[in-house]
């Protein structure tokens, strides 16, 4: 008697075994496949004109903040091209802007800054508007390569981005 019990306790624990071991293969499976996504990130750093990641040129980035955020630009360029678009409102709420002084590269207040255009320098989208700190460094700039005009920040209007950018 004793001995065939032992027989069906041994078959019954080899029979629960079994079934934990194949549950448990099954669980692994599911949590290995679990996702891979190819979620794009957008960062606040990337241009708001034209999506280039503003931090792969620091020699022409731009950044302006207004009285509700952050917004970077690739070039002065792209950022002209935004303020010059009235229906952003960004023009009226700005708080600071910096921009980078072609001479130096460091961050310069682009408000106080002078930009030369139609020279023989491009950045990297084109034809620009290039930033320097004094009037003295602009016209030198000017000179040498054979710059058209020096603009401060206020007299660039939507009549002259269209006139110095097409
Ligand atoms: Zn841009």
């Amino acid at each position: 008697m004793f001995k065939i019990h032992k027989f069906y306790l041994f078959i019954f624990i080899g029979i629960i075994t079994m079934i934990f071991s194949c549950t448990d293969s099954k669980n692994k499976e599911t949590t290995e496949s679990n996702t891979q996504t190819n979620e794009q990130k957008y960062n606040w750093t990337d241009c708001q004109n034209c999506g280039m990641p503003t931090n792969d040129f620091p020699n022409w980035q731009v950044m302006l903040k207004t009285n509700s955020k952050n917004l970077a630009f690739c070039a002065p360029r792209c950022m002209f091209i935004h303020l010059a678009d009235s229906s952003n409102n960004i023009a009226t709420s700005i708080e600071k802007i910096d921009v980078t002084d072609y001479y130096t590269t460091q961050k310069i207040n682009g408000e106080t800054a002078f930009y030369v255009t139609g020279s023989n320098k491009t950045s990297l989208m084109g034809k620009d508007f290039i930033p320097f700190s004094t009037k003295e460094d602009a016209q030198n700039f000017k000179q040498e390569h054979n710059g058209k005009k020096i603009y401060s920040f206020e007299q660039i209007d939507t009549g002259v981005v269209i006139s110095e950018l097409k």
